[in-house]
């Protein structure tokens, strides 16, 4: 996103970036492998899915010093996975509130100057488009929610399943099943 300085360090460091089942397709299907985790939540967001009860989510993986594992350590800091960033890296500092594009409140993105129509312009399109892959993320964990898999699975299953229903997906997308 053009509002976007590229500082590449304080977003990439300072959150734990959770994925969506969407955006893990998208790294993997590009070759990308290692740069997930499941991890285990106390209560659910609405974005987990669940095992025996307990609830999980994917998350990013950081490397020991502290960045993201796809952060370019070769002194630009910039993002190594461009092209197929998790939507939240792309949509960010901007998030919907009350049916308006703003700023996060509590952002550490030092980018401090007032949005212009062209950035809110560019925000809407990145935002619809995360909107619409955490919708599908959580269909597809509601799904596996209720069934056999939840009640007798185990955390690691999880990735494989959304990676079939991924595929499934895609297919009927192709056939023109399903919008978008
Ligand atoms: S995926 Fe890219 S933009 Fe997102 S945290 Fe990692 S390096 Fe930063
Ligand atoms: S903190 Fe802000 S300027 Fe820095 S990489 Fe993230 S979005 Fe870009």
């Amino acid at each position: 996103m053009e509002f976007c300085k590229g500082c590449g360090v304080s977003c990439c460091s300072h959150y734990y970036i959770p994925l969506s089942a969407v955006d893990v397709f998208l790294i993997s299907t590009r070759g990308w492998d290692d740069f997930l985790f499941i991890e285990e939540k106390g209560k659910d967001d609405g974005n987990c899915f669940k095992i025996k009860g307990k609830n999980y989510a994917l998350r990013m993986k950081k490397r020991v010093q502290g960045g993201c594992v796809f952060m370019n350590e070769n002194g630009s800091y910039c993002c190594g996975i461009e092209r197929c960033k998790p939507s939240v890296c792309a949509a960010y500092p901007f998030k919907r509130k009350d049916g308006k594009i703003v700023m996060m409140e509590n952002r550490v993105c030092p980018a401090g100057r007032k949005p212009t129509k062209r950035d809110l312009k560019e925000a809407e399109g990145v935002l619809r488009n995360y909107e619409y892959e955490w919708g599908l993320h959580r269909r597809m964990a509601a799904r596996w929610n209720g069934s056999f898999l939840s009640r007798h699975g185990w955390p690691e299953l999880f990735i494989p399943y959304a990676m079939v229903q991924m595929n499934l997906w895609k297919i009927a997308k192709m056939l023109g099943r399903v919008e978008k």
